[in-house]
């Protein structure tokens, strides 16, 4: 260890209460406004999320607070005290320790962008079917089924320790195989998916949205109450990966959330607690359970 490793590791540090990044508020405010044009364009204003945002209600109001904490850079401070800094240390090793640059070794760029967009689509499949089938981890992720309506904003209501896992698996691909460059494009594309996923919109993008792309509806049906409806729809940006390992479903959704919501009443602050002890507890049983 020297002195360059204690610096960067102050420098990160700083980074974290940086909570105005121009460049990153720039970023997310070129794209969020976008979807709420083309939402208010298609289902009018009076089921449109501007109109939830002016007059919140309280499930709306959370998903403002996440984005707030986004927005202003609370969220990674959050990420690296709710995990210990671990995954910030585990994102900085892979990135140094690994780097075969695989996908070089195809010459097509264009085969190589399709590749790529294609692995790392079936990782955030992957990635979201754990945190569904892993009791533990879906402790975690409930929370953002906890909306009961959506509000575009919606998107952005994962716990940070669900952001810090997630965030970890999506660059996996990238690490290993190289073309970080392709993410740039490919994060962009399905940031603007995600968000009409959680808008009002309910279209289901006829063919697309039955072969190729994961359509407002089909996400709806994913956050559907109705337990018929549970561990359905997987897919973030390709809806055929739910086709290939069964678990598509095209039915409608009445109502949106889980049974036995227990969020959305105890105050935004609370619940991002609640979230965390609850998995750390879950965490602790487990590992109680393999030394006993
Ligand atoms: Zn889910
Ligand atoms: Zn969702």
């Amino acid at each position: 260890m020297n002195v360059d490793f204690f610096s960067e590791i102050y420098l990160k540090i700083l980074s974290l209460f940086h909570f105005f990044d121009l460049e990153k508020i720039l970023n997310l405010l070129s794209i969020v406004p976008f979807v709420f044009l083309i939402e208010l364009l298609f289902v009018g204003w009076s089921n449109s999320s501007l109109k939830k945002i002016l007059k919140p209600n309280k499930t709306v109001q959370t998903d403002l607070f996440y984005f707030s904490l986004i927005l202003f850079n609370f969220y990674s401070l959050l990420v690296v005290l709710f995990s210990f800094g671990f995954f910030h240390l585990l994102n900085k090793g892979i990135k140094t320790y690994i780097g075969f640059n695989l996908i070089h070794t195809i010459e097509n760029t264009y085969l190589q962008f399709i590749i790529l967009f294609i692995i790392y689509d079936l990782v955030k499949y992957i990635n979201h079917f754990i945190f569904h089938k892993s009791k533990t981890l879906w402790n975690i992720h409930k929370f953002h089924h906890s909306a009961t309506d959506f509000s575009i904003f919606t998107r952005y209501r994962f716990n940070p320790l669900e952001g810090a896992i997630t965030s970890f698996v999506k660059v996996l691909p990238f690490v290993i195989l190289g073309g970080i460059e392709t993410y740039v494009v490919v994060r962009i594309f399905s940031e603007v998916l995600s968000l009409m996923h959680h808008s009002a919109l309910k279209s289901n993008w006829g063919l697309i949205g039955k072969y190729i792309l994961v359509s407002p509806a089909t996400h709806r049906l994913h956050h559907s109450k109705d337990p018929k409806h549970f561990d359905k729809n997987f897919g973030v940006v390709f809806i055929f990966w739910d086709r290939l390992f069964n678990t598509y479903s095209d039915e409608n959704t009445k109502e949106l959330g889980i049974p036995n919501n227990e969020f959305n009443k105890r105050g935004v602050v609370k619940d991002l607690f609640y979230v965390v002890v609850s998995f750390y507890n879950a965490v602790f049983l487990k590992i109680k359970k393999v030394f006993r």
